[in-house]
């Protein structure tokens, strides 16, 4: 059976109340199609990276009801509030820094210190996100590698009934993607192209500069070393444990489940590079599922931190 859902008032409580406990939910926004999730939920927002098959983990926009939102959530400073006054609800997204209080999973970031922002304007979307009443992450909901989607058809295709829930607002109206715009340093800079025209936002807040995403984004990394498939820790190091693993400092799972990995990875990270410790050992993570993007990160980070150390 299909779980395509047609738009109604109905399919919005139940959509919102899917959302709200963890679900995974479809829905059209004016751009293309978004696969939504409740952003203070580790275990949901892991379960988005898992069905989207992704080999590793990219940060997700977060989808807001107002602008005022965004306020509790991330610093907004004068010029991004010109963009928001201009733009939103709209095809803007906005990378701003976030708030240390923000109850968003880290997974949301990739662990950055920063977060995408969009409202959109789509009728539809504006529905399903008053009815979930809590900040919604959201990707385009296409498998890794296939094209963004902008009929509910499209969803299915990739996701059939892996995920709870498709709301069909017919064909999304503009179908190209959110432009995306990163306001989290002093110069703005462009990292992704789309509906909303360059020329546009410079007339408002001046010159912007122009990267591609995948040649700026910065992967997070710690300030502690990591050290990789490490049977136990040295003597200083903390131990990150995966499955059965008594002495480890903190465990990211148990069960040796690499969705629930995946769920407290960055927030482990995080919280053990606070403490007095020489670096991190990290136990072997198996290559299967979410493991590829986890292990992918984790080399990332060693990379990011070489380069780090060359500069200084
Ligand atoms: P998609 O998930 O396909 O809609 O694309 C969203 C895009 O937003 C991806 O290319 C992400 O890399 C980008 N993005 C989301 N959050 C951030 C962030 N905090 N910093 C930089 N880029 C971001
Ligand atoms: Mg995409």
């Amino acid at each position: 059976m299909s779980n395509i859902k047609p738009s109604n008032e109905l399919s919005f409580l139940q959509a919102g109340s899917l959302i709200r406990r963890g679900g995974l939910v479809a829905f059209p926004t004016e751009t293309v199609y978004g696969l939504g999730v409740n952003a203070s939920n580790d275990k949901a927002v892991a379960s988005l990276f898992k069905a989207k098959q992704r080999p590793e983990f990219n940060p997700l926009v977060l989808h807001l009801v107002d602008a005022k939102s965004a306020e509790r959530l991330a610093f907004v400073d004068e010029k991004t509030k010109m963009l928001i006054r201009r733009f939103w609800p709209g095809s803007l997204t906005i990378v701003l820094k976030r708030k240390p209080e923000a109850p968003i999973s880290e997974l949301v970031s990739a662990g950055l210190d920063t977060i995408a922002l969009r409202v959109p304007s789509s009728p539809i979307a504006h529905a399903l996100l008053r009815s979930a009443a809590c900040p919604v992450a959201a990707t385009s909901a296409n498998s890794s590698g296939m094209i963004s989607p902008t009929i509910a058809a499209h969803v299915e295709e990739s996701f059939g009934n892996k995920i709870d829930m498709i709301l069909d607002g017919g064909k999304c109206t503009v179908g190209v993607e959110s432009t995306i715009l990163d306001m989290s340093e002093e110069q703005p800079v462009l990292l992704r192209s789309g509906v909303v025209p360059l020329e546009d936002i410079e007339a408002i807040i001046g010159r912007v500069e122009r990267k591609d995403t995948k040649e700026s984004i910065r992967h997070y990394a710690p300030k502690l070393s990591i050290r990789l498939n490490a049977a136990s820790a040295k003597k200083g190091e903390a131990l990150l444990g995966f499955g059965d693993a008594p002495d480890a400092d903190m465990n990211l799972s148990r069960n040796k489940d690499v969705t629930e990995a995946a769920a407290n990875l960055f927030a482990m990270i995080r919280e053990l590079d606070k403490g007095d410790f020489t670096g991190i050992a990290v136990m072997p993570i198996p290559e299967e599922g979410l493991g590829v993007a986890i292990n992918d990160r984790l080399a990332k980070t060693l990379i990011q931190k070489k380069q780090d150390n060359s500069k200084k």
